[in-house]
């Protein structure tokens, strides 16, 4: 009995083992190996540089359009935080259906190209951590509101080379719009309202408020498809700093933050031990969250119709219209 119960033991460490050991090689994918069109931010912005603290590649999936000519291009980012793994799993989730035309994003036309990044702060995914590896919470290291914040800012906005690099990738890539995908909580984080970032200091021009308050009706039309969903502003939360902030305010780019729901807190984003199985998890949510995961589909699908709209671009090149 003890010998049965002791070789039963050892299968399980031994099988426990092999799962960490899986996970953690996979966690570090390249995903080169699953998409033909992985890149890096270096080599889109030719600046080696542009790596993360720790020097790995910030990692991009970047679709061309299917015909020469290019409406717009979206970014859809993750893993800011690198603790919250469903956001990655989605992203990648989203890009692998995209490549394959089988998203509903395939849908706003064949002159529109998308850049998918699933894994934004790659160390601290590796390390399961919210911040970087220097500490640095980088949704809060951005340059519209620096400084609001009760968690570490960095040093200056801009001192970590992780939003360096997302700065650069904007420069090299004019977005039209973009979401960055987290796995906190059931929230839609719009950019911060006009009267909020006025009072904290800094001014916006009378064209980008009244995008804004286009920007701000999309929002409360689209989020209709995900019920319980609050909408909520960086400012309005005590955070500056932020992605969306800066790449509105800043960028002029129709961005939003994309929480997934409220369940993946508790399942999933608050288990330290929880990126060390990402890859386990993407598999499981895969096959049982593809309900939900399709309704975070069609709600970033409709938010970049609404971009598309207040920036007056066609869906389809003019030379397609006819057909
Ligand atoms: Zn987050």
């Amino acid at each position: 009995m003890l010998l049965k119960l002791f070789s039963h033991c050892l299968t399980l460490s031994v099988w426990t083992l092999w799962c960490t050991q899986t996970a953690l090689a996979q966690a570090d994918t390249d995903l080169g190996k699953s998409f033909s069109q992985a890149t890096s931010i270096s080599q889109l912005t030719h600046d080696s540089t542009l790596r993360s603290s720790r020097g790995r590649e910030l990692q991009v999936i970047a679709t061309s359009p299917a015909h020469g000519d290019i409406n717009a291009r979206f970014l859809v980012q993750g893993g800011l935080h690198g603790n919250e793994g469903g956001a990655s799993a989605f992203v990648l989730w989203l890009a692998s259906r995209y490549v394959k035309g089988e998203s509903l994003l395939n849908q706003l036309g064949p002159a529109v190209a998308i850049d998918f990044m699933p894994y934004a702060n790659p160390d601290g995914e590796l390390a399961s951590t919210r911040s970087n590896e220097r500490g640095v919470n980088l949704n809060r290291n951005f340059d519209v509101l620096w400084g609001v914040s009760r968690e570490n800012p960095g040093s200056t906005s801009f001192s970590e080379v992780e939003t360096k690099a997302i700065r650069s990738l904007f420069a090299a890539r004019h977005y039209t719009g973009a979401v960055d995908v987290h796995g906190y909580i059931n929230w839609i984080v719009a950019p911060s309202t006009p009267e909020a970032i006025t009072a904290l200091g800094f001014k916006p021009d009378a064209e980008r408020i009244a995008q804004y308050r286009r920007w701000r009706l999309a929002f409360k039309q689209e989020m209709s498809v995900l019920p319980g969903y609050q909408l909520k502003t960086g400012a309005g939360l005590g955070d500056g700093g932020a992605f969306e902030d800066w790449a509105f305010w800043r960028q002029g780019v129709l961005a939003h933050c994309l929480e997934i729901e409220s369940a993946e807190r508790f399942a999933s984003s608050y288990r330290p031990d929880f990126n060390h199985f990402a890859s386990l998890a993407l598999r499981a949510l895969r096959e049982s969250k593809v309900d939900t995961f399709k309704r975070y589909e069609a709600f970033v699908y409709r938010m970049f119709v609404q971009a598309m709209k207040i920036k007056q671009l066609p869906a389809e090149p003019a030379t397609l219209a006819g057909k």
